[in-house]
């Protein structure tokens, strides 16, 4: 089985009826970024940058973040890289960085909300990132946004740091693309007008459940309430996709879900551009694109609309994967 699975990493990710996936892998070291290319990936649709910040005793310097950047973007040799700006706080603290200690820190300062407020932090990262883009394939993207305003601040920001650069003579891709995780609800409801901001979505489900039903992640006492099948999850899903899509934006998904098997024909259902997820995952998921057609998973969606409860989806789909099993 295991070499059945190695042979499938130079295959095109496609279902029998000729929808394309992309299936990039997440990662958050550059040891990771070794199995994402053995197993072929489409590329990084996330680089968790955090660890730049967290293996050390200070802040990263511009210089020591480019070479990492540059390394990847130049490994990937022109597949796409998506790397996320610093998503520190909530769970994720630093040793040097004395944030206060907050009542409800998933809710508090943290991620996107750190850096338009300490915009050296955001600079110093922003510059790396642009300087590695003349290596490669390199987009750059916001993770935990709520709002228009918050786009359009992160945006003005790259553009400073692009003239920046500019003046000094620093090679970069003026025409990076942007894009934001969609996680947060708010995010999802205004869907439409985020995407006339940005150039791609990618939408965190990891986040995005704990946020939609207030189930903390990481509280293993009400671990049984975290359903990534909610029925009220799984229309923000569609609701997040479609209004993508009307916009003609790139849409993907890098939550755990995007490599659950169960939940494959949802997004092919949905219609999503591309699906990132732990490399491990790239392979399994693969194997089951390529035998998992577009227009059964339309079907399917229909009557995934009807059920009530996460238990009924998650049977739903069980029953659907089982018939391809
Ligand atoms: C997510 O929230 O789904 C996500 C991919 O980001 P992280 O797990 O790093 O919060
Ligand atoms: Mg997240």
């Amino acid at each position: 089985y295991q070499n059945r699975l190695k042979s499938l990493a130079g295959v095109q990710a496609m279902t029998p009826d000729g929808k394309e996936v992309e299936l990039g892998a997440n990662i958050s070291s550059l040891k990771e970024l070794e199995v994402a290319l053995q197993v072929g990936a489409h590329g990084v649709g996330l680089f968790r940058t955090e660890f730049l910040y967290m293996d050390r005793n200070r802040f990263p310097l511009e210089e020591e973040q480019y070479d990492v950047y540059k390394t990847v973007a130049e490994q990937l040799a022109g597949k796409p890289l998506i790397i996320r700006t610093l998503d520190i706080g909530g769970d994720k603290q630093l040793d040097y960085f004395e944030l206060e200690e907050e009542d409800n820190p998933f809710l508090g300062y943290r991620a996107i909300r750190i850096c338009l407020d300490r915009k050296d932090l955001f600079k110093t990262q922003l510059r790396a990132i642009l300087r590695a883009s003349a290596y490669g394939n390199v987009k750059v993207m916001y993770p935990l946004i709520s709002s228009v305003e918050e786009v359009r601040a992160a945006k003005a920001v790259l553009e400073e740091v692009k003239r920046e650069l500019e003046q000094e003579g620093k090679p970069f891709n003026p025409a990076i693309e942007n894009g934001i995780m969609i996680e947060l609800p708010a995010a999802v409801s205004i869907a439409d007008f985020l995407a006339e901001e940005v150039d791609f979505f990618s939408i965190g489900t990891n986040d995005l459940v704990q946020f939609a039903l207030a189930v903390d992640r990481m509280n293993e006492k009400i671990s049984h309430m975290y359903q990534p099948f909610h029925p009220a999850v799984l229309r923000m899903l569609k609701s997040t996709v479609e209004a993508a899509k009307r916009h003609g934006i790139h849409v993907g998904v890098c939550g755990e879900m995007a490599g659950d098997l169960r939940a494959l024909p949802v997004w092919l259902g949905l219609n999503v551009d591309e699906l990132s997820m732990s490399a491990h995952a790239v392979l399994p998921v693969k194997e089951r694109l390529l035998s998992t057609c577009r227009s059964d998973s339309e079907e399917l969606l229909e009557r995934l609309w009807q059920c009530r409860t996460a238990e009924e989806t998650i049977q739903l789909l069980e029953e659907f994967k089982r018939s391809a099993d």
